[in-house]
């Protein structure tokens, strides 16, 4: 069914808690050991679990994340409320000891479908290293084998930074082979631990677009999050729009068959049009309304607000719908499909309506 994105989001996603386990380097909620005073409790999370069913149907999907969903003690009653009210409900744990086959197969008796996990790196040198836990490269393998195991699909998150690009390829490798059906790239934004981290040129972020283009042919979806100038790139290359000859692309793309051998399938690339705010809408741990996990422009609280209301009235959500951008985003034939990173244009400027950095187009 056709979504009319200015009426309701496709996701709602819901920041659970900050606690967690790991402390990585590249992590957007500078997530803490123990829950921050504020926290939405179980009654008031009940409560805005029952408030998204005033978004009709198609129900937006809840993704729970964190933090790390599973220090949720009442998680399990909350994955229940989410399936008495119809919402399809997914989950973004982080690899520790508390995800547990019988915590999962617990999920997935309340309807869990889809889970992501993260890997930053094609080896326990990389991976370890951004997430700071020796031995916890293994761990994630076996997490997405386990979830697949107890029919859960499992979405592999992979944030793109300078120390690990290059092995892109590597990763791709250990998605097909792990079974994942999703593979999604985060693109930096210079917010919370991410901070720290070296983000591409926007040259580079065309290459690595492209070699995602090449990666969606071998039998898993391709997706970024704060990179929607990959549908642009999509776009052009299925009007014949040749790859960069640049020499990461290159590798990258060498790396893709030196791993995967030839590509043997079409494109399995995102093409819906959503952004931070279309589409999309995040809530905080303290019930904080922003247009996503990663601008942190404050819509209203869940505490107070109607999650409906703000969504379809907001000014500036229906400013991000419209496609009411400044500088080059303002004048892109893109700007429907694609519209840049809000987040990023925020970070950079102060401006969430402004342009987008990290895009080279138009050159
Ligand atoms: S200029 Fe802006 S709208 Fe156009 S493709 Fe780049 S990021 Fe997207």
């Amino acid at each position: 069914m056709p979504i009319d994105l200015d009426q309701r989001p496709i996701l709602v996603f819901w920041e659970t808690t900050r606690a967690c386990g790991l402390a990585c380097r590249h992590c957007r909620a500078s997530a803490i050991a123990q829950p921050l005073p504020g926290e939405l409790t179980t009654h008031e999370a009940v409560d805005f679990l029952g408030t998204l069913t005033g978004f009709g149907v198609p129900r937006p999907v809840l993704v729970a994340t964190g933090g790390d969903v599973l220090m949720r003690r009442d998680l399990n009653l909350l994955a229940e409320e989410a399936a008495a009210n119809r919402l399809p409900f997914a989950l973004a744990p982080s690899v520790t000891p508390l995800l547990t086959a019988e915590r999962i197969e617990a999920l997935r008796r309340h309807g869990l479908k889809i889970a992501s996990i993260s890997l930053d790196g094609a080896t326990a040198e990389t991976h370890d290293g951004v997430r700071g836990i020796p031995g916890h490269f293994e761990e994630t393998l076996e997490a997405i084998r386990m979830l697949r195991r107890h029919g859960v699909t499992v979405q592999v998150n992979t944030v793109v930074m300078r120390d690990t690009v290059e092995e892109l390829p590597r990763i791709a490798q250990l998605v097909r082979d792990t079974g994942a059906g999703i593979w999604e790239l985060f693109f930096l934004i210079q917010i919370g631990r991410g901070t720290e981290l070296a983000e591409l040129t926007p040259a580079e972020n065309e290459e690595v677009c492209h070699f995602l283009v090449d990666a969606s042919r071998y039998g898993f979806i391709v997706r970024t999050v704060e990179a929607p100038f990959f549908r642009r790139v999509v776009a052009e290359r299925a009007q014949g729009g040749l790859p960069p000859r640049r020499a990461l692309y290159a590798r990258l793309a060498a790396g893709l068959r030196s791993e995967l051998g030839e590509p043997d399938g079409p494109p399995r690339a995102q093409t819906k049009g959503t952004r931070d705010g279309r589409g999309i809408i995040f809530v905080g741990h303290d019930g904080e309304l922003t247009p996503s996990g990663f601008l942190p422009y404050s819509l209203g609280n869940v505490r107070d607000d109607d999650i409906v209301e703000v969504y379809r009235d907001h000014p500036l959500l229906r400013s991000i719908r419209s496609a009411s951008f400044s500088g080059r985003c303002g004048v892109c034939a893109f700007r429907d499909l694609c519209g840049g990173s809000r987040a990023r244009a925020f970070a950079a400027s102060g401006d969430p309506l402004g342009e987008d950095p990290a895009c080279p187009f138009p050159s």
